[in-house]
């Protein structure tokens, strides 16, 4: 096997704000000869990286693939056996739905070294902007992530529907495009109906919004809503702390930038 002397990090961006980067995350970024980077990544990210360094987008559309996996990871291989340092920034952390672990095989089998630096994943960075504490002490002791991705759909639908049963909070991510799915299939599989569902859009930026429904509701709501890509849906009566928390705040600063 050929060693390269080049390197990669592959780096989780966290769900959306600059500022939920780790610190580990930041110095791979100030350090890179070349970013890789998705579509879910801030852009803002990229001032941090030096000058000089090439930006390279690797953007994916939901169903439109600017660059195929493939060769995002040939890029990865090539550019590290040049010699370069090289980023592959994703959105969230790399090992959540991020194909991360796909792009570790890659190097690892063509001998480039490489290390990865996890990041927020959106979960748990829209639940805490969404005040949607994931799990709650008399309310739930589990949460699980699920994608309902296209490529997946049967098995993933099935999923959802066995977790439902085991798991008291579920996050499903790429879930927009199957709202009437998903609802269908919770509620076959005995979730009630009245179970709270929160949708969080663009969690963790200017442009966030979350919108509070039931189960029996979920579909109605996303049409009137017209939802939007990134979105997560959150299914638990963990929602119900959201609505709390909200009318407990009405008269304290919601962000500490606020303080005097
Ligand atoms: N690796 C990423 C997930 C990539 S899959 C992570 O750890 O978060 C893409 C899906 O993630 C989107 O379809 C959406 O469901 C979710 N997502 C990513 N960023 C988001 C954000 N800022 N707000 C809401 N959902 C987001």
């Amino acid at each position: 096997m050929k060693k390269s002397s080049g390197y990669v990090s592959i780096v989780g961006a966290g769900p959306g704000d600059p500022e939920l980067l780790t610190l580990k995350a930041l110095r791979c970024i100030e350090k890179a000869d070349i970013i890789l980077y998705d579509r879910l990544v801030n852009e803002e990210i990229l001032r941090y990286a030096r000058p000089e360094a090439r930006r390279i987008y690797c953007g994916k559309a939901p169903g439109v693939h600017a660059m195929t996996q493939q060769k995002i990871q040939q890029k990865l291989i090539d550019y590290a056996s040049a010699g370069s340092y090289v980023v592959r920034l994703k959105g969230g952390d790399p090992f959540v739905f991020g194909r991360g672990g796909e792009e570790a095989l890659a190097l690892a089998k063509r001998g480039i070294a490489y290390e990865v630096i996890p990041g927020i994943t959106s979960a748990i960075g829209a639940g805490s902007s969404a005040l949607i504490p994931l799990t709650h002490r008399g309310l739930a002791t589990s949460f699980a992530c699920i994608t309902a991705s296209r490529k997946e759909v049967d098995l993933g639908q099935q999923r959802i529907g066995q977790l439902a049963k085991q798991v008291d909070t579920l996050v499903i991510y790429m879930g927009v495009s199957h709202i009437s799915a998903i609802r269908s299939e919770l509620i076959i599989c005995g979730k009630k109906t009245d179970t709270p569902v929160a949708i969080i859009e663009r969690g963790n930026t200017s442009q966030e919004r979350v919108m509070v429904t039931t189960l029996e509701q979920l579909e109605e709501l996303a049409k009137v809503e017209r939802i939007e890509n990134p979105a997560l849906i959150v299914i638990g009566e963990v929602v119900k702390v959201r609505e709390e928390l909200l009318q407990l705040r009405q008269e304290l600063p919601a962000r500490m930038e606020q303080i005097g």
